[in-house]
């Protein structure tokens, strides 16, 4: 059974009880209290409804909290978003069920295939990426490869920047020739990316900042490169995060992002979202509900939790970055950091450019390659000796040990990564703690 339509927030009207006017205090700046929720009098009040509020005009931050929220005013409303706890809906009649067979009508039938909660999550991520529609999935690699086998079919060449996370790399190394899917790699800087189109190609994916020696590609030049070949652009915006980068508005067909990490933020569950218009995003419902990548419940009441405090989150991790990739620099035992804040990053005046912020991520070669790095990963006492990323823990890894497992001396080499690569992820804790724990492990 299958129906090509979008999913709303189809629950029935509730009420409770009596309603109450109310307006939003002092605590908006006057720009958002002019767009922010139309202010009520007593008697325009009406009852609580699963109505939703209009995000235009809105701040980020705002659009996180109230983006695709019930509207929740009124009496014994709740104020967070329910679980809908179901795998299954239920119809009052044959007809209804006939209809939606037709895909006249867009109730929901079956948590694969939508659900109040999961809607939710995704209106809130598609107003803050500032896109028609998003698709949520069980995990990053689930929204990841359900978006590109959405786009691509046997005998399609793909062009991707060949710096990725590790696990989208094999999928594209690994998977995608038995498929019959061809893949060809270009450097950030996308040079002699010209030469690689031909008749076949039908996407450009790139990743940026990469994962995980931090190089930028330059957004608006790679959507306007897949514009003038009619490509297919997909963009992988897991580091940046909406906060700090928004592709959509600079051209990008689907943004997809690992939820698992900064959206929902506390390393507590798995996550992927897929954001664009709302044809690309029906077309890659599809391949949710076909490969079965959906998300839980349960998952995207945590990411919803999440994506509210996003805003602020980021903001602190990008201080906390700036203060250590600053300290790391200037360590003897650092050979080089790989932070786009610093001056001395390749990509310091695209990252300026193109990037509200300069993001959570880093990564650092230790003077004295493997043995020296995993001495200091053996050390840390505050950071925490994990993969992922994202969270309000500071985490270190080693790529050859993660993310860039199962990879040749030359794969390595091609995107940068040296054996005494250290990956940092930046949490919430006081910065100086965290540069204390750093001089003991490196001493
Ligand atoms: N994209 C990036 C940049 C990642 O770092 C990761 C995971 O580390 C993924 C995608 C895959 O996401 P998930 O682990 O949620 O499947």
């Amino acid at each position: 059974m299958e129906a090509s339509f979008t999913y709303d927030l189809q629950l029935k009207p509730k009420t409770y009880g009596s309603s109450r006017g109310r307006q939003f205090g002092g605590c908006f700046s006057s720009r958002t209290k002019r767009t922010l929720l139309p202010m009520k009098t007593e008697k325009q009040s009406k009852p609580a409804t699963q109505a939703e509020h209009s995000q235009d005009g809105l701040g980020p931050q705002t659009k996180a909290i109230h983006g695709g929220e019930a509207e929740r005013h009124g009496v014994n409303g709740p104020v967070v978003t329910e679980i809908i706890r179901t795998s299954t809906f239920t119809f009052s009649n044959t007809e209804q069920m006939k209809e939606w067979a037709e895909g006249k009508n867009k109730a929901y039938i079956y948590t694969r295939y939508g659900n109040p909660t999961l809607s939710v999550a995704e209106k809130k991520i598609a107003a803050l990426e500032g896109a028609e529609a998003a698709v949520v999935a069980a995990s990053g690699m689930a929204a990841i490869s359900s978006s590109l086998l959405a786009v691509l079919k046997s005998g399609d060449e793909l062009i991707s920047t060949a710096q990725l996370y590790g696990g989208t790399y094999r999928l594209m190394r690994d998977v995608f020739p038995n498929w019959g899917i061809t893949v060809h790699h270009v450097q950030p800087d996308l040079g002699g990316i010209e030469k690689l189109v031909n008749a076949r190609t039908r996407a450009l994916y790139v990743e940026t900042p990469t994962n995980p020696t931090l190089r930028l590609v330059d957004i608006q030049k790679a959507a306007a490169f897949a514009k003038k070949h009619k490509l297919v652009s997909l963009i992988d915006n897991t580091f940046a995060t909406p906060v700090l980068q928004n592709p959509i508005a600079l051209g990008y067909d689907i943004v997809v992002h690992s939820a698992t990490k900064a959206l929902a933020g506390h390393s507590d569950i798995l996550a992927g979202v897929s954001v664009g218009n709302t044809e690309w995003m029906g077309k890659v419902r599809q391949m949710i509900i076909h490969l079965g990548g959906s998300m839980d419940p349960g998952a995207a009441y945590l990411l919803i939790r999440g994506v509210k405090t996003l805003g602020v989150r980021v903001e602190r991790q990008c201080e906390n970055a700036m203060a250590v990739a600053t300290f790391l620099e200037k360590h003897p035992k650092v050979e080089r950091v790989h932070y786009p804040g610093l001056k001395s990053h390749p990509d310091h005046q695209l990252a300026s450019k193109q990037m509200r912020g300069f993001g959570s991520m880093m990564a650092f070669d230790v003077k004295g390659g493997l043995p020296a790095a995993r001495r200091f990963c053996d050390r840390v006492r505050l950071f925490l000796l994990a993969a992922s990323l994202g969270g309000v823990e500071s985490l270190v890894i080693l790529p050859i040990y993660s993310s860039h497992y199962n990879m040749s001396d030359e794969e390595l080499k091609r995107v940068g990564v040296s054996p005494g690569t250290v990956r940092v992820s930046m949490g919430l804790e006081d910065k100086e703690d965290l540069i204390d724990d750093l001089k003991q492990a490196l001493e």
